[in-house]
């Protein structure tokens, strides 16, 4: 058994950050992925202005860069009601731009960037149970590798970082305290379009669709609507599915990838309303999807896990320092995540209805718009932790 300050089970954008962030403070952290190293997941992957700030405080935008990842300069609004809205991204700080790296890469820079700062990290390997000392309190994790050899890691806090059904959350019984009501089934694929510089969205009649430009010349075309409907058009076959939905989303969306070649085949997501989990308790906390999931079509939640990650590891340091109890410290933690949080979950459950008309989702998308503003503010107030050393 190895005994470690911190053990995160996920190692993706939520586990990883998290991990490297307390690591980079002088802590012992082990980071557990059932997955494999630089695996793909199932996601699209537009980063809004929070998730670059927080990688480019993290030192990991210029890794980013390097691997070519493209920027994105300008986000294009297209309506039912004929009315575009092309929104020019302004430099402010360290954000030149936006970016929508594929997770493949993203996940594994910032699983380099944990293990530069000394996490030890284990691939491939399950967490099927949690330690407990005899009042109950977390104490570890206890798992599996591929090759069937045991994993015991002792830890003074266990944080699972292991997605919407996480089996951390499932072991200590955390219970929801939010559930949401509305979902969107999207299906998505990769399309060859070099030079692409903006996120195109479309809203049309109770669909949508998006152009994310990506890695190696290539965008990612979703179409996105509620889960029954998407159920009723798949039956035709996934090519007729997207073509619809491209269509009721609008004719800018169709034109806009007409000719451009798909470069893989279609991927599809059938819908999970969102939720919120009590993300703490004694020896543990929950961070990312874990703790809090909202619906993928206002494309915040890798934003909301780099932004979690230090709003956990700011306070679990303070609790550390013995500057406060872990208890309340885990509870600032909560309160902060649920401030920054509401109003983007509000209006995302509005928007994943698809009962708008163009005036509605115009309203709701200057909400969300307003609700990034203050997330954005919240992280620049930030003390500038978390820089590589
Ligand atoms: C269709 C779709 C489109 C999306 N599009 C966007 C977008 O454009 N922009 C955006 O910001 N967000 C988007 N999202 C949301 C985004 O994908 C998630 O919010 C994000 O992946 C959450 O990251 P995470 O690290 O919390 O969890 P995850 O990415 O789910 O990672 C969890 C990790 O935990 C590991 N794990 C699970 N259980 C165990 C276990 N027992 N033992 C060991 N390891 C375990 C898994 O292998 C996995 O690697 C989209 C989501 C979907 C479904």
């Amino acid at each position: 058994m190895s005994t470690y300050d911190v053990v995160v089970v996920g190692g993706r954008v939520a586990g990883a950050s998290t991990a490297l962030l307390l690591a980079r403070a002088g802590l012992s952290v082990a980071l557990v992925d059932r997955g494999q190293r630089g695996s793909d997941t199932l996601s699209t992957h537009a980063l809004m202005r929070a998730g670059v700030l927080q990688l480019s405080r993290w030192g990991v935008l210029d890794d980013l860069r390097a691997a070519g990842t493209p920027a994105v300069r300008r986000t294009v609004f297209h309506h039912a009601d004929g009315e575009d809205l092309a929104v020019t991204i302004r430099p402010r700080g360290a954000v030149d731009a936006l970016y929508a790296p594929r997770r493949h890469l993203l996940d594994r820079l910032l699983v380099e960037a944990a293990e530069d700062a000394g996490v030890h990290v284990l691939h491939e390997a399950t967490v099927t149970s949690l330690r407990r000392d005899p009042d109950g309190r977390v104490t570890g994790v206890v798992g599996r590798t591929s090759t069937g050899a045991r994993v015991d890691l002792a830890a003074g806090l266990t944080v699972g970082a292991d997605g919407i059904r996480s089996r951390v959350a499932e072991q200590v019984g955390a219970t929801t305290t939010w559930r949401g009501r509305t979902s969107s089934a999207v299906l998505y694929r990769y399309v060859d379009d070099p030079g692409a510089d903006a996120y195109e969205w479309t809203y049309g009649a109770g669909a949508a669709a998006g152009v994310i430009p990506t890695d190696d010349g290539a965008s990612c075309v979703f179409v996105s609507t509620t889960p029954i409907r998407m159920r009723r058009l798949r039956r035709l076959g996934v090519e007729r599915a997207v073509a619809e939905l491209l269509a009721a989303a609008g004719p800018a969306a169709v034109e806009r990838v007409r000719d451009l070649p798909p470069v893989s085949s279609v991927r599809g997501w059938a819908g999970v309303p969102g939720f919120v989990r009590r993300s703490s308790g004694p020896g543990w906390a929950l961070v990312g999807d874990a703790g809090y999931f909202k619906d993928p079509i206002t494309s915040h939640g890798i934003t909301d896990a780099l932004r979690d990650a230090e709003l956990l590891a700011t306070e679990v340091l303070a609790a550390h320092r013995g500057d406060l109890a872990e208890e309340a410290a885990l509870a600032r933690y909560q309160q902060t995540r649920e401030r920054l949080s509401r109003r983007l979950l509000d209006t995302t459950e509005r928007v994943a209805a698809y009962d708008w008309d163009a005036p509605g989702i115009r309203t709701l998308l200057l909400r969300l718009s307003a609700a990034m503003a203050d997330e954005v503010e919240h992280l620049e107030s930030l003390a500038p932790a978390g820089a590589a050393s």
